[in-house]
């Protein structure tokens, strides 16, 4: 074992017994490149984060000329950083009217933290209501509304007066009453293995939320800057949300996360108490930079256009006995054999040819494919064949 490899296992925390601990030394758009000299075809993009492709030219040289610049200055909300504004700015122009104040923070969890407290702070009310099959974050609050039961039961207690509701299931939306303070919901479901809404559900649950006066969230930490083939997964229902959570391809490649609400309601964390809310690094200006030049890469280039394309090359080919159903939209997509132990078999087999694809933690057995929205025609197809290719081998 190398020395790299022995100081990985040793001194850096690790978070399950067997890391797929790649070493990579380079990322380009698509691929990323091993010490070894073997290169994978990126089907996860880091999760979902890096939508326009690992090191696009613009972002990179955006973030070299802001550190030239400056990069931490202050804890967040004290000083005009143009970065910030301008960000800001940009995302506010680009949602539907009534998300117009954005509160930058640090990772996916940490907006859901900041929504949840923003939604007491609003309501006077405690209870906060999640769906079954969510995925939400690790810390306390996002915890208690995600619903892996697996992830949850050494960490309690968590958060009291705490519910869960069954996604896409119209008769438990009477849950939802005059004591709730907010729903929390992915618009398209990510870990619970691609779910995606049925017609009319979000906007009944819209519907509820107005008539018992709760605040309805939005989690697009994973499905935000045209995953989905739209920029914002609210726009296939037209379904507005009082509060938007954003992350993950938010910094372009660099960590971030974000808030956002009306104006408003934002307010509120100014006063009784003076900084209801704050973060040391929230809206640094490197993320902030390279956010907002991915996000014009992205409209630009017609990334979202293309995650709508790709999504439906991937599905025109996987079409294999061993599939029982492919599910998404646009490049978020689930890929379901009905078996825990095929998909092992076909994501290590389809990493040993050289293509990195994922597992879900509440839907093993699937499997996900999410890669950069710059992804080829030629790059979907030859991850088909591998995927095909191990599917056969899987089916025997
Ligand atoms: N919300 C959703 C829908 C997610 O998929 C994730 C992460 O996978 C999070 C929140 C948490 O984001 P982070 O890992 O940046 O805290």
């Amino acid at each position: 074992m190398d020395a790299l490899r022995t100081a990985f296992d040793q001194h850096l925390a690790q978070t399950s017994p067997h890391p797929l601990a790649l070493d990579i030394v380079h990322a380009e758009g698509c691929w990323l490149t091993a010490r070894d000299g073997r290169r994978y075809l990126d089907l996860v993009a880091g999760l979902a984060v890096n939508n326009t492709g690992h090191r696009h030219p613009a972002v990179v040289q955006a973030i070299k000329d802001q550190c030239d610049r400056y990069l931490h200055v202050i804890p967040y909300g004290e000083f005009i950083q143009e970065p910030q504004v301008r960000f800001a700015e940009r995302l506010a122009g680009l949602l539907p009217a009534g998300l117009d104040a954005v509160y930058f923070v640090n990772s996916g969890t940490e907006g859901i933290e900041g929504a949840l407290k923003l939604a007491k702070r609003v309501t006077g009310r405690t209870r906060l209501i999640g769906c079954r099959k969510s995925y939400h974050g690790s810390t306390h609050g996002s915890l208690s509304l995600t619903d892996n039961e697996a992830k949850k039961y050494r960490n309690r207690p968590l958060l009291p007066d705490t519910r869960h509701i069954r996604f896409n299931e119209p008769a438990d939306l009477d849950l939802i009453d005059a004591q709730t303070a907010a729903v929390v919901v992915e618009p398209i479901q990510g870990d619970a293995g691609v779910r995606v809404p049925a017609p009319g559900w979000l906007q009944a649950l819209r519907s509820r939320c107005t008539e018992v006066g709760a605040l309805l969230v939005f989690d697009e930490v994973q499905t935000g800057f045209g995953r989905t083939g739209k920029l914002f997964a609210l726009e296939h229902t037209g379904v507005v949300p009082d509060i938007l959570v954003l992350g993950k391809a938010l910094g372009g490649g660099l960590p971030m996360g974000a808030f956002v609400a009306s104006r408003e309601r934002m307010a509120l964390l100014t006063h009784d108490p003076v900084l209801g809310h704050i973060t040391t690094f929230g809206g640094h200006p490197l993320p902030c930079t390279a956010g907002l030049v991915a996000l014009e890469v992205l409209l630009k280039d017609g990334l979202v256009t293309n995650a709508r394309k790709m999504g439906g090359r991937f599905r025109q080919q996987l079409v294999h006995p061993a599939i029982r159903e492919v599910r998404g939209e646009g490049l978020m997509l689930a890929v379901d054999l009905g078996d825990p132990e095929r998909v092992q078999r076909v994501v290590n087999g389809c990493l040993d040819e050289g293509v990195l694809g994922f597992w879900f933690l509440s839907c093993p057995q699937a499997f996900r494919i999410a890669p950069p929205l710059s992804i080829t025609g030629d790059e979907v197809d030859q991850a088909c064949r591998t995927i095909l290719r191990q599917l056969d081998r899987v089916q025997g």
